[in-house]
């Protein structure tokens, strides 16, 4: 196979758009993944994820999920497929909301300052107008709603498979089953010790999702930590099944811990059902060895405790439930930056259960810091310097 300008380890949400956009610059590029992607085994997939423009997790995100639309348009296409759809999503949370979530604490105002800072259209909505507009959500009187017509949600097998089909056609290789063992440095290059063999490139993005971690040393143990998450469908009662259509995504904080949190989407495909998760910050798990079964029990009380109170036209009846994987920060911020020993290897790991939004236009930053040694998007909220690793 030769010795390849770079390697990019994991296909996942970054590592493919990371191949894509380096097989476009013409770099002589593998992309290897353990598994054949887009696949269920890691944290893409799901059939959807939810996109906004006003990010409230940080003003740092918002040009990344800006470019990141533009770039799936132009995906759209270039493939003929459909990958964004701009349905608006809601977030509904009490005005003063200020309990402690990583990295989503009082989130309505923070995306509220993150819309007006950055000019992106929205509408804030009182209980009444909620009530009128989206019936499906039944709000407290004390709740209010952030409405972004341009956010919604993306598919993310589809983006996936778009960008390694254009990054195979573009002339970008690919290793597909391929699992690496251990990443060996030396003066030459780097080498990607498989169960079938080597791969040696000159250098490598690390976007290995929830395998990060292992791929490293002990320093990124504690920092990237990967978290076992589910997700689950309800069937929809026939008579809301237009409304919820034609609804939008949603996000709600509702109560006094940091677990009263939900989001949802809209009936997606014709499916009779809609999809909501929480999520779970509770001890880390073992990718490889993580339990995949997701009783009924579970999401009947997922059921309870999120929708019961507060969703309308949705029955008990579960239709399936899947794991995932957040590989996630004690910050809930993304690490992109330079391993701390060696300036030829990107760490990308954009999880903590947000970061599918950015991965078009990370994929694209990190092409950048290959190819230019920077990227037009500044990086700099997510180096590695705040866990007192690296530069
Ligand atoms: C339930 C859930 C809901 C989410 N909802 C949203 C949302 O609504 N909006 C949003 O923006 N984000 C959301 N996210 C986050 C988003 O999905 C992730 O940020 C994103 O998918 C992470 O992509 P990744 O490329 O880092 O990881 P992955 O997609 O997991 O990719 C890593 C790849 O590396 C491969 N790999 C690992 N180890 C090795 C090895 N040793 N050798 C070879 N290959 C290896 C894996 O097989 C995998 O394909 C959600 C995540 C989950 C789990």
């Amino acid at each position: 196979m030769g010795v390849f300008e770079t390697a990019v380890l994991g296909l996942g949400a970054m590592g493919s758009a990371a191949f894509y956009q380096l097989a476009q610059r013409g770099v002589n590029v593998i992309g290897i993944d353990r598994y054949d992607p887009p696949h269920a085994l890691g944290s893409t997939h799901g059939e959807s994820r939810i996109t906004r423009q006003a990010i409230g997790e940080g003003m740092a995100y918002v040009p990344l999920v800006q470019r990141s639309h533009a770039i799936w348009r132009e995906l759209e296409t270039s493939t003929d497929t459909s990958l964004l759809h701009e349905v608006g999503c809601l977030i509904i949370s009490r005005e003063d909301d200020a309990v402690e979530r990583p990295g989503r604490t009082g989130f309505i105002q923070r995306t509220r300052a993150a819309a007006e800072r950055f000019g992106i259209p929205h509408e804030v909505l009182s209980a009444e107008a909620i009530r009128a507009r989206f019936p499906q959500f039944g709000v407290s009187d004390d709740e209010i709603g952030y409405f972004e017509p341009g956010a919604g949600y993306v598919e993310p097998e589809r983006c996936v498979s778009a960008q390694l089909k254009l990054g195979e056609e573009l002339g970008g290789h690919i290793a597909r089953n391929t699992n690496v063992l251990s990443i060996e440095r030396d003066a030459d290059g780097i080498t990607l010790r498989t169960e079938t063999g080597e791969i040696r490139a000159k250098k490598l993005i690390l976007a290995a999702g929830a395998g990060a971690a292992g791929l490293l040393d002990e320093r990124f143990t504690p920092i990237l930590q990967p978290t076992r998450q589910t997700m689950h469908w309800f069937d929809i009662e026939p008579e809301w099944n237009k409304t919820w259509a034609n609804g939008p995504c949603f996000i709600w904080p509702h109560g006094e811990s940091a677990d009263d949190f939900f989001y949802g989407f809209p009936e997606i495909g014709g499916l009779g059902a809609i999809k909501i998760a929480d999520e779970n910050y509770g001890a880390a798990i073992d990718p490889d060895t993580m339990d995949r079964v997701v009783p009924e029990e579970f999401s009947a009380a997922k059921f309870a405790r999120h929708l019961e109170p507060r969703i309308k036209g949705i029955s008990a009846q579960r239709r399936q439930a899947v794991t995932c994987i957040y590989t996630a920060t004690p910050d809930s911020a993304f690490v992109i930056d330079w391993h701390p020993d060696d300036d030829r290897i990107l760490i990308v790991s954009p999880c903590s259960g947000h970061g599918f939004k950015h991965s078009a236009a990370i994929g694209e930053a990190a092409a950048q810091c290959m190819t230019a040694g920077k990227s037009d998007i500044d990086l700099s909220a997510f180096s590695l310097s705040r866990f007192a690793i690296g530069a």
